[in-house]
């Protein structure tokens, strides 16, 4: 029997008339991308099931966690050190807005000349139509771009902000910096759940995050075939709800996933035609629900086989050493597991082409399309550098630039068709 929110909604003081309206359009969009799509793994029924009711059973959970004493602390960043709010019995869930319906909203406070992840970030925090957003303890930002830096002084406003300043160079100074930036933090949660930290505690967090790691590695592992046993759309579904889960319970779906996945490959078995072109997508995040160029490319017939960004191989990629014996060797790890995050907020940032020619190599892409949410500067500058390296590098690189709105699909679906066709 369908469970009834509202009562929660308003609790959580959240505009319900509003949010009726949100409500009525995420189900129309998900089955046209995601269950009218042919031979799914039969794993993704879980994730369905969570997008089915993404302001119910997740939020309601973690008011059952807040009822008992946890703290929930909500992140828009990879660079954001989960292991240690796990450490400290806090839980993490993810913040980034990826709806244009918010946009409107955030807009209301911000420039229109914003990227659209920032404008729906805080669309999503003033219109009170998201109760991830409302049930946050505390927001946990940093200082990667000019944009997130500035929004977040306007939601400081609003919720109890913590800002992690993170370096802009990878020097070894900068990585000692952000160890000690690392402790700052751990002395915040510790604040704020009550709870002291102890390196067994640490130890314990750093091997359940490794170990959701390595499962959604197994999953991402499965794509390299040939014969690619899952959609490009259906495993950014994974790596979007990632963000949000319970971090043993998202282990133990993605190895149930991958466990699929791998007997499919046994089986010779593929979501694609034959012959799909192969196609790796680098750049800006995709924040849940834009699955904007996911459909696109495989309403055309090809196959998205890698995501090279925060909403992809850097989330999972690189693994923090286990059993550490201190705190402070504990957080100089964490920190150099961090700082392998190919952010383009970094200078210079030659670590990220080097992984998208490795990633292209590794994941057999016939092409790479280079995606810049509008008006990012940084990943639009950097573009510059992507689509240069890989062309010497003999990989065919097309690089869009979009929003959340769907103006301009008719438009992409030329420019990437023609791309298609040209690989
Ligand atoms: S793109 Fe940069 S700022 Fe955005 S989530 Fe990733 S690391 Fe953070
Ligand atoms: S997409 Fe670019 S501008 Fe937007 S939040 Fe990420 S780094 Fe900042």
């Amino acid at each position: 029997m369908a469970v009834d929110y509202r009562q929660m909604w308003k609790e959580l003081d959240m505009d319900l008339e509003n949010h009726d309206n949100l409500c009525n359009v995420l189900p129309v969009a998900y089955t046209d991308i995601y269950l009218m799509q042919k031979n799914r793994p039969k794993a993704m029924e879980f994730w369905d099931t969570v997008v089915g009711a993404i302001h119910g059973i997740r939020p309601a959970e973690l008011i059952e966690a807040q009822k008992k004493g946890q703290k929930v602390f909500g992140t828009f960043c990879v660079y954001v050190p989960d292991e240690i709010i796990i450490a400290l019995n806090g839980i993490v869930t993810g913040l980034c807005g990826g709806s244009q319906f918010w946009v409107p909203d955030g807009e209301k406070v911000l420039p229109k000349s914003m990227c659209p992840l920032v404008k729906a970030s805080v669309g999503a925090r003033l219109s009170r139509t998201c109760p991830f957003f409302r049930i946050a303890d505390m927001y946990v930002g940093e200082t990667t771009c000019d944009g997130k830096k500035k929004a977040y002084e306007i939601l400081g406003k609003d919720v109890p902000m913590y800002i992690m300043d993170v370096p802009q160079m990878k020097r070894p100074e900068d990585i000692v910096k952000w160890a000690k930036e690392i402790s700052l933090f751990a002395n915040k949660v510790e604040e704020v759940t009550g709870n002291k930290l102890t390196i067994e505690k640490l130890n314990e967090a750093i091997k359940i995050v490794n170990d959701k790691r390595r499962a959604i590695k197994r999953v991402y592992e499965a794509r390299k075939n040939l014969d690619v046993p899952i959609s490009g759309k259906d495993a950014l579904l994974m790596m979007q709800i990632a963000f949000f889960d319970d971090p043993i319970r998202c282990a133990e779906m993605c190895n149930k996933l991958a466990d699929e996945l791998e007997e499919r490959i046994k089986n010779g078995v593929s979501v694609f035609e034959k012959g799909a072109k192969r196609i790796l997508i680098t750049g800006t995040p995709m924040a849940i629900p834009n699955w904007k160029l996911h459909h696109i490319v495989e309403s055309l017939g090809a196959a998205v086989v890698c995501e090279e960004m925060c909403t992809g191989t850097r989330y999972f990629e690189n693994e923090v050493k286990e059993n550490c014996a201190s705190l402070e060797e504990a957080y100089l790890e964490l920190a150099k597991r961090y700082m392998k995050n190919n952010c383009a907020c970094f200078t210079p940032n030659d670590g990220r082409i080097d992984d998208i020619k490795r990633l292209a190599r590794e994941y057999k892409a016939d092409g790479v399309i280079d995606v810049n949410l509008k008006f990012c500067t940084i990943y639009d500058t950097e573009g510059y550098f992507v689509e240069k390296e890989l062309k010497a590098a003999g990989i065919k690189c097309l690089g869009i630039e979009t929003d959340y709105d769907d103006g301009d699909s008719e438009q992409l679906k030329t420019r990437i068709e023609a791309f298609i066709e040209m690989l």
